[in-house]
């Protein structure tokens, strides 16, 4: 990376790339939340839905309005080895069929895994979460786990969402149960067919042990992978330089994203994160960001 990219560039920009709007399991619907990110000096975000893009169009006209950059993303949920990974497409053509055909099979999926899960309630007791979590989520083709901890919340079951995830629907709590998602190469082909840099998402989140992490990311750079996320609200700040590291190892480049939910549940909120640390390679060097963004915010003289 160029030295003078690093100290003009960075402190100038502030960029999210990872978050969602209520076209998943965010709070906000597309519009509040790009006024959100203005209001954050966000220069650049991208709109990461779970398994969806219909919010980028609304994104793309409120982007607009509010003089930020908006880069089409989605978050995919995919099965590796049986763990759930996430897989974010930052800069995909939402026109794409190939992408499109693979999210519409995935929110298919999604929509029975949540009957499995309001059964799994029902046979805990706790009746009516199916209906009582589609009252949470906009959008009838995206009920996720979050919408069942909302709503076991509402009912005063457990005091917030996290609690809800602890104690019911978290892994290998009473109310989780497994699913296949789509298969990882398959994900990432998605979103190379529509024209994305494929990056994998809170790889801190995931509970693999380091021999397993490190065939996670051989195999997902072997699949046409280009990056993952080493600043992330899931992370905590001693694993950026520690995933900062293996990016660099794996020639994958870095990705940082609040993950931006709510500001009731979300730790971090929009464009709060701190720069990559140093020796990684942008992700968003990838999309010819750079010059739009310091267009919009000029050089102080
Ligand atoms: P799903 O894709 O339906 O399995 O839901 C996954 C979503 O649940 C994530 O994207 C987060 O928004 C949320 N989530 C997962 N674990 C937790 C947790 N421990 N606390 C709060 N939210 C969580
Ligand atoms: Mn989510
Ligand atoms: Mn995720
Ligand atoms: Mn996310």
């Amino acid at each position: 990376m160029p030295a003078l990219y690093r100290r003009t560039l960075i402190p100038l920009i502030n960029i999210d790339l990872h978050c969602h709007s209520t076209f998943s399991d965010g709070v906000l619907p597309p519009d509040q939340l790009i006024a959100r990110a203005r209001s954050r000096e966000v220069t650049a975000l991208a709109l990461t839905d779970h398994d969806e893009t219909g919010g980028l169009m609304a994104a793309q006209t409120a982007a607009r309005e509010h003089g930020i950059i908006l880069i089409n993303g989605v978050e995919i949920s995919v099965t590796w080895r049986g763990h759930t990974v996430h897989i974010v497409g930052l800069g995909i053509d939402p026109a794409d069929p190939q992408l499109q055909a693979g999210l519409a099979a995935t929110r298919t999926g999604r929509t029975r895994r949540a009957r499995r899960i309001a059964t799994a309630l029902d046979e805990l007791g706790i009746r009516g979460s199916y209906e009582g979590a589609q009252q949470f989520a906009d959008n009838p083709e995206i009920v996720g786990r979050t919408h069942f901890a909302r709503f076991l919340v509402q009912q005063g079951i457990v005091k917030d969402v996290h609690t809800a995830f602890k104690r019911y629907l978290g892994n290998s709590q009473p109310g989780h149960v497994p699913h296949q998602w789509a298969a990882l190469s398959d994900a990432v082909q998605w979103i190379n067919s529509g024209g994305g840099v494929a990056v994998i998402a809170h790889p801190g989140r995931y509970p693999l042990s380091t021999a397993e992490m490190n065939e996670l990311l051989a195999e997902f750079r072997d699949s046409g992978g280009g990056a993952m996320e080493v600043v992330s609200g899931s992370h905590r700040p001693q694993q950026y330089m520690v995933f900062g590291e293996l990016a660099r190892r794996y020639g994958l480049a870095a990705s940082s994203g609040s993950d931006f939910h709510s500001p009731q549940e979300s730790r971090h909120d929009l464009g709060g994160l701190p720069a990559l640390p140093a020796g990684c390679m942008p992700v968003w060097e990838k999309f010819a960001l750079i010059e739009r963004a310091s267009a919009l915010r000029p050089l102080p003289a």
